[in-house]
């Protein structure tokens, strides 16, 4: 993808403060930080969100996002962590180069990435059941 910031940063086109860096992923510090340390994990080939990832490097983002909340845990000393990723625009996708935002938390960081929970009816709840239970 010629033209996607993301395959420039992840492959070392365009420089950015990376935090870890191996054969398929880079790990940078994000631009717009929700908290001090929030990090993007990039795969270096592009995949556009989570459905065109393959299973193997899915899993291996995970992986990795254990690997880097453990570093920047002792690193800076955060109380908890929110792994947030984002797939489509109305979900706030900004970037359309599969990313897993790491942030910390802190006690009293009043970040919020919170919702107003609903409530969950029988019938719609049967109703999704019906529709997606796999
Ligand atoms: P999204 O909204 O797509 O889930 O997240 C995109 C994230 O990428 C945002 O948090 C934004 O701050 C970050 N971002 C956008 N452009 C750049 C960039 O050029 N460099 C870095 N390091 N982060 C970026
Ligand atoms: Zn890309």
């Amino acid at each position: 993808m010629s033209d996607c910031i993301f395959c420039k940063i992840a492959n070392g086109e365009i420089p950015s403060a990376t935090l870890y860096e191996d054969a398929e992923f880079r790990v940078i510090l994000d631009l717009g930080p929700a908290s001090r340390g929030h990090a993007l994990i990039l795969p270096k080939a592009h995949a556009a969100n989570i459905c065109e990832l393959p299973d193997e490097l899915a899993a291996k983002a995970m992986v990795l996002a254990k690997k880097m909340v453990g570093r920047i845990t002792e690193g800076l000393g955060c109380d908890g962590f929110n792994i947030v990723q984002n797939n489509g625009e109305v979900a706030g996708q900004t970037v359309f180069h599969f990313h897993m935002h790491l942030i910390p938390r802190y006690k009293g960081d009043g970040v919020g990435l919170g919702w107003t929970p609903g409530e969950l009816g029988d019938k719609e709840k049967e109703e999704i059941l019906s529709k997606v239970k796999a």
